[in-house]
């Protein structure tokens, strides 16, 4: 096979030739999803997953993990620790604890850290981050966040 580039990234090796937008395109691998696929350039591995790791240029970050309070809870309630006591222990103060306990408040990084070795749990897990030069276009309506007079116009018309 020619050196064939992708069309979307400029990298290859070309696995495919898709349709995006009505345009045929070459695309390597990690490209082709972002459109219709109309003909894989070598059949070696089909069945096989498409996408075989996850690229390393995603970046991560780390989330507070959903349902926190119940977790906090159960974990304090197993070791028999008061709120107050785990308070102490943490240098936090008593009613943030129930606020993050009853899920009013997320616990900052540095707390649920403190609270994860505490009270031996996990509450801050790694999350792949979204970002792919690949599927991100330039031109994309979505990705306009409302603007806080956007924002007023919409609660205006809803109150009507
Ligand atoms: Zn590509």
């Amino acid at each position: 096979m020619a050196e064939l580039f992708c069309d979307i990234c400029g990298n290859g090796p070309v696995r495919a030739q898709i349709l995006v937008e009505g345009a045929k395109m070459l695309a390597c691998s990690r490209c082709m999803r972002s459109g219709k696929i109309l003909m894989r350039l070598d059949d070696d591995d089909e069945g096989e997953p498409i996408v075989r790791s996850i690229p390393t240029t995603m970046e991560s970050s780390e989330e507070i993990v959903e349902g926190y309070g119940k977790i906090i809870i159960a974990a304090r309630e197993k070791l028999g620790l008061p709120i107050a006591v785990v308070a102490e222990r943490l240098k936090e103060k008593e009613s943030y604890l129930h606020a993050i306990e009853h899920e009013r408040l997320a616990p900052t990084m540095e707390v649920a850290r403190k609270l994860e070795k505490e009270l031996g749990i996990k509450l801050v897990e790694k999350v792949a981050g979204t970002m792919s030069p690949a599927l991100s276009k330039p031109s994309s309506k979505n990705f306009q966040p409302p603007t806080l007079g956007d924002m007023i116009d919409a609660k205006k018309k809803k109150e009507k």
